[in-house]
């Protein structure tokens, strides 16, 4: 039997793809290595505590943005419940400590009172973010295929052309002198996985606009609820899912057009078009079959720069973490303002002093802990580097160095933290890499750099016709709103080659 698509990897992307063509009455086969469905943005129970593996909050769940938007139109956000999230973070630096909602106006008010001289310059920079925000809207929703939006953007949507083509830093030091009050405006940075100096306006706008000037939600139950439902209905649909099963090669006709997939256990599955889910990178140097295609696409591939990854620590408490003093669903600890300085720290894997997120997605949902009991979730960006090579013994004795020191500091916030752990867990880079195989455990695909990003990003088109890449490492860019869009596009593009050969 040939099927009319096969997805390789359940990830966000990989699921939205498979999903989309399945209600399209399309014949697919999703693959997936892991047991469950979700990729980077799975959950996982220890001794009775649910735990979000890496996600700590989801931009555009709201209202009518965009990925509800999405959820809705195929009927999905009618099976999974929601929370609202009351505000988004509490922003702590060594002299300002406030919490930032999902209002403009609440926001930039409270910058204000902390550098009146610098009013006008926030008043202007948060003027173009509105505008921002119309455009992006105006984009997202033209009535028109892709590449004629693409083609019109200048027109219908020039901030946001202009933004694929300078960084958070070029864009925001036009309006922002004070170091202090830079450093605060670019928190945002950290779920981006790049310092601002570096990072892509576009990109930085886009999260900066989804948290700072749009409500959000979480999904009651965790991200995993969504995914269950989506592999649920795509069984429903007539198309097949399989876990614990890893694809170990693209068959292709002579690198031309592709054939089918070979598992690991020499399973052979024929279809018209193939979608991957994994890394651009593992797809052309381990899994595509035709030499004379990796060695014209590796190179290509290898001299694109790779996002960082994280080191995360997840705990189970004894008590609700906001009886220990957490006061909001999630922390920004910075030691310093400068973030490019904070993103080297990380890069060091100096832990002392890099960024860290503290977050509690039991207070959003507290049947994700025992009754009485807490979640709490500490993340510092990483790089792989700083784990690669270490013996069993090492990697271990660092692993749980990392971890105490990340504890401590949060436990400045939340005295008690320490005498109220019940379960330890941590993951590092490695972990994130031997999980996902995402190259040296990236989390945002591709380095969201202006190189990198917007049209400029990894498309999903390959040089192998009916085959398509689809995630974070490809177009439009990393984390989970992202990536789901990136997997309806696959679907599309391996749609319209569906139509014209039927
Ligand atoms: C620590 C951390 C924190 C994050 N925080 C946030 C956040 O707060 N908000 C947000 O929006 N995003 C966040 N992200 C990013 C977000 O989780 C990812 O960008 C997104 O989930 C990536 O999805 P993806 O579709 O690219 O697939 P991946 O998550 O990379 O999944 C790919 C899937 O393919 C499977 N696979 C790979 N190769 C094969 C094969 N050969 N055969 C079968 N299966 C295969 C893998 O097992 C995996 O399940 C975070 C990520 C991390 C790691």
């Amino acid at each position: 039997m040939e099927y009319d698509s096969i997805i390789i990897g359940a990830g966000v992307a990989g699921l939205a793809a498979a999903y989309k063509l399945s209600c399209e009455g399309r014949k697919v086969l999703l693959i997936e290595r892991q047991p469950v469905a979700g990729g980077y943005a799975t959950t996982f129970r220890r001794k009775g505590f649910m735990f979000e593996s890496s996600v700590h909050c989801v931009d555009a769940l709201y209202g009518d943005e965009e990925l509800m938007r999405l959820l809705h139109e195929y009927g999905l956000d009618k099976k999974v419940d929601f929370v609202q999230l009351k505000d988004f973070s509490r922003l702590i630096y060594p002299e300002h400590d406030f919490v930032a909602n999902f209002n403009l106006d609440d926001y930039s008010a409270a910058l204000k009172k902390f550098f009146p001289q610098e009013a006008k310059g926030i008043d202007s920079l948060f003027s173009r973010v509105r505008d921002f925000s119309r455009q992006m809207r105006r984009f997202t929703r033209f009535p028109a295929p892709y590449w004629l939006k693409l083609l019109l953007s200048p027109l219908i949507s020039p901030l946001v052309v202009k933004f694929c083509f300078c960084t958070a830093e070029n864009y925001i030091r036009k309006y922002i002198r004070n170091d202090k009050l830079y450093g605060i405006i670019t928190d945002i940075w950290k779920f981006a996985g790049l310092g601002p100096r570096r990072l892509s306006a576009l990109y930085f706008f886009i999260i900066f606009n989804g948290y700072y000037n749009n409500r959000t939600a979480y999904i009651k139950g965790g991200m995993s609820r969504l995914f269950d439902a989506m592999v649920s209905d795509i069984r429903a649909n007539g198309s097949e899912v399989r876990f614990n099963t890893t694809v170990e090669k693209i068959i292709t006709f002579r690198g031309k057009n592709v054939k089918g997939v070979v598992t690991e256990k020499a399973e052979e599955f024929l279809a018209k078009t193939v979608i991957s889910n994994a890394s651009g990178l593992n797809t052309f140097d381990c899994l595509i079959d035709d030499q004379a295609v990796k060695v014209r696409v590796r190179p290509e591939l290898e001299a694109l720069e790779k996002s960082i990854s994280a080191t995360q620590v997840y705990l189970g408490l004894s008590k609700p973490a906001k009886q220990l003093g957490m006061d909001q669903f999630m922390f920004s600890v910075n030691s310093g303002y400068d973030h490019d300085k904070n993103f080297s720290y990380s890069q060091k894997g100096d832990y002392k002093n890099c960024s860290i997120a503290i977050v509690d997605h039991s207070q959003l949902d507290p049947a994700q802990a025992p009754e009485g009991k807490g979640t709490l979730l500490i993340m510092a960006l990483d790089s792989f580097a700083n784990w690669q090579g270490l013996d069993p013994q090492e990697y271990a004795r660092k692993k749980s160095e990392a971890a105490k020191i990340l504890i401590q500091r949060a436990e400045k916030f939340l005295p008690g933290l320490w005498a109220n752990i019940e379960v330890t867990e941590v993951a590092t880079p490695i972990t994130m890499q031997r999980y996902t195989l995402s190259p040296q455990g990236a989390i945002y695909g591709f380095a969201q750099t202006v190189a990198q990003s917007g049209i400029n990003r990894l498309s999903q088109d390959t040089c192998v016709k009916g085959l398509f890449l689809a995630g974070a490492w490809t177009q439009p860019g990393g984390g989970v709103h992202a990536c789901f869009v990136s997997g309806l596009d696959a679907a599309e593009k391996a749609l319209g080659l569906l139509t014209k050969r039927n």
